[in-house]
């Protein structure tokens, strides 16, 4: 099936093409896919080669962009110019990216309007999304010209420690190159699709995904259940893949041959050659056991067990992230049912020996572990087309999510690790009457005052009717989507007013920032909660308060003056003891004022009950 269009400008005819592509947006390759005949296919180049697109976006002079193999080939010599691992600025703050600033070859600024990075290239500045947006376009364009029609729809993929900035930006990447993206995935998850893991109805696994990229690492361990999918934990390290391996190698040989670093720095040409000729050995030694060339004269060597032992401690390295993963899942290693091997980096054999040898089981290396992702997203966009309805993707949202009360407590409505798509609602009241407006501020945190956690904004419910406090009921409901995007919700049920908000999260929350917000509500659980047992009186008995003025307001006729003069006095004391920081004091005089008020409450509800039924007519 597909539409035909009209190019206006070009008087053509060109069809819509109703294939929706998997994309896997990589920090250090990118790639499309998509299902033709019933199979997932990487698309290749227009040579028929590569399938692997650098994520690398070139500046000429006249700011014109160069993506992929052809910006690659400008990374040395022109370094001010040439952007890549984009992926690791996408959504970030400056503060987040400011200690490894000196990783990246060009220049990041940040703005003070602004929270996001951007990339300064000459006198222009780049946000990641633009960057992002540059790649995506690029690959777009590769498929369009293989299907020969237009493409509208994908599915990107991300790391499943994403967060909801880090998600959204790679969302709004592709609205820029024209797509509209249907569902933003979970790397780890599409790995496990590509290999046919949770495609079946009653499927039960625990499953571990390991992906050495170019230049980061990630565990991921899944729990797949009647083809829903749970990421049960991460971890990784964000610096540490294949380039380190090239490193490694680059120093033994500086080491072995005396090469003067003075030498690298200046002759840039031959520190490149140098770089290169260490990325093809350590892929030669992927399948050969000797790795031999002459660099302008000089004889580098190296052999597979050479190499083995330059590398070994950065592969233990990965083992120790995986421990901490199985540990944060609460599962023992020898419940992992399947270990599938992700990125270009776990084609080393000693990768692929030592990950099985600390599970105990063979590894899944079938696919080609740097087009798995795509495959596996292509086959998730194929689902979402209507083609495999059984399938469901959950994630867990990382924080909690709940709205400010009064006094600045925070109630959490979607608690942490919850699944997502997920819907919470709860309902709330007015504190004054004749309260026509209600602020609603949402917060993502764990602490128990909303102070401490981050804001994600807020709204204001306006137009509720009219009523005593107490009375409006109004349900706040939060409705968090598959891809971790919030909307909030807010009715008033007597009324039916109602009002929806989106949520988008301020952008630049770092997983340290995620990671300390977390440490601090474990460290701070002892004082929150004092905090809030004081703030919780202190509600209390501004309610309790009035109440009582209101009840003596109403009620004049059948009290005392004794009994309002008491009333009065006791209500002034627990307002004296609000101001102060006793919560037992607050209780006790908020006792004392309920002891004294309470039979002069029955009395009065006694007479207005009578009074009720003298004036009703039967
Ligand atoms: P990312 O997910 O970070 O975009 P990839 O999965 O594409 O990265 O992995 C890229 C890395 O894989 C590079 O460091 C590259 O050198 C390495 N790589 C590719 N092929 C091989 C091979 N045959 N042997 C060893 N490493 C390889
Ligand atoms: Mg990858």
């Amino acid at each position: 099936m597909a539409k035909i269009g009209i190019n206006l400008k070009e008087g053509s005819v060109v069809k819509e093409s109703d294939i929706i592509v998997g994309i896997d947006l990589g920090t250090t390759n990118s790639l499309v896919a998509y299902i033709k005949d019933g199979e997932a296919i990487a698309v290749k180049d227009t040579n028929g080669k590569n399938t692997l697109v650098p994520s690398i976006v070139h500046f000429d002079a006249q700011k014109k962009h160069l993506v992929g193999e052809e910006a690659r080939e400008k990374l040395v010599a022109d370094p001010q110019n040439t952007i890549y691992s984009v992926k690791r600025l996408m959504g970030k703050s400056y503060n987040d990216v400011q200690n490894v600033e000196h990783y990246f070859g060009y220049e990041i600024i940040d703005e003070d309007e602004d929270k996001l990075v951007k990339v300064r290239v000459e006198d222009k500045f780049y946000t990641p999304i633009e960057l992002s947006s540059y790649i995506l376009d690029y690959l777009k364009k590769r498929i369009e010209g293989v299907l020969k029609a237009n493409i509208r729809k994908a599915v990107i993929t991300v790391p499943a420690y994403f967060n909801d900035a880090q998600r959204q930006a790679t969302r709004d990447a592709g609205k820029l190159a024209g797509l509209d993206v249907l569902r933003i995935v979970n790397e780890p998850t599409a790995a496990s699709l590509a290999y046919g893991i949770g495609l079946s109805e009653d499927e039960s696994k625990t499953i571990a995904v390991y992906d050495l990229g170019g230049g980061t690492f990630d565990i991921s361990i899944l729990q797949i259940d009647n083809g829903i999918f749970e990421v049960l934990s991460t971890n990784g390290d964000t610096f540490l893949g294949g380039d380190d391996f090239d490193r490694a190698i680059m120093d033994h040989w500086i080491k072995i041959h005396e090469i003067d670093p003075k030498r690298l720095q200046q002759e840039k040409d031959f520190s490149q050659k140098l770089r290169l000729a260490a990325e093809l050995s350590k892929k030669k030694l992927s399948s050969d056991v000797n790795f031999s060339i002459n660099i302008d004269g000089l004889e580098l060597s190296l052999n597979k067990s050479t190499f083995e032992e330059l590398i070994r401690p950065l592969i233990t390295r990965t083992i120790t992230a995986c421990k901490s993963a199985i540990r944060d899942a609460e599962l023992e290693v020898d419940e992992i049912d399947n270990i599938i091997m992700v990125g270009g980096s776990t084609r080393v054999p000693l990768v692929k020996e030592l990950v099985a040898e600390f599970f105990g089981k063979a590894v899944d290396d079938k696919l080609n572990p740097d087009e798995v992702v795509a495959l596996g997203a292509a086959i998730q966009a194929d689902v979402l087309a209507g083609n495999n309805k059984n399938l469901l993707l959950i994630d867990i949202t990382p924080l909690s999510l709940g709205i400010e009360t009064v006094g600045g407590l925070m109630d959490s409505i979607i608690p942490r690790n919850s699944k997502v798509p997920h819907r919470a609602g709860r309902q709330y009241t007015t504190s004054i009457d004749g309260q026509s407006n209600m602020k609603i501020a949402v917060y993502q945190g764990e602490r128990d005052l909303v102070e401490h956690n981050r804001k994600l904004g807020e709204f204001i419910l306006k137009g509720i009717p009219p009523m005593p406090m107490g009375l409006p009921k109004i349900e706040i409901q939060f409705i968090l989507d598959a891809d971790g995007i919030l909307k909030v919700k807010a009715k008033e049920l007597r009324s039916g007013v109602e009002q929806t908000v989106e949520m988008r999260s301020q952008y630049g929350l770092s997983e340290e920032e995620m990671g300390q917000m977390l440490l601090d509500s474990i460290m701070n659980a002892q004082s929150d909660m004092a905090t809030r047992a004081l703030l919780e009186a202190r509600n209390e008995a501004n309610n309790i308060v009035r109440s009582a003025e209101k009840f003596i307001q109403q009620n004049e006729a059948i009290l005392s003056e004794s009994e309002i003069e008491t009333t009065k006095n006791l209500t002034n004391a627990l307002k004296e003891t609000v101001k102060g920081e006793d919560k037992d004091l607050i209780n006790k005089a908020m006792a004392d004022l309920n002891e004294f008020t309470s039979p002069l409450a029955h009395r009065a509800m006694d007479v207005n009950i009578k009074e009720a039924m003298a004036g009703k007519k039967v």
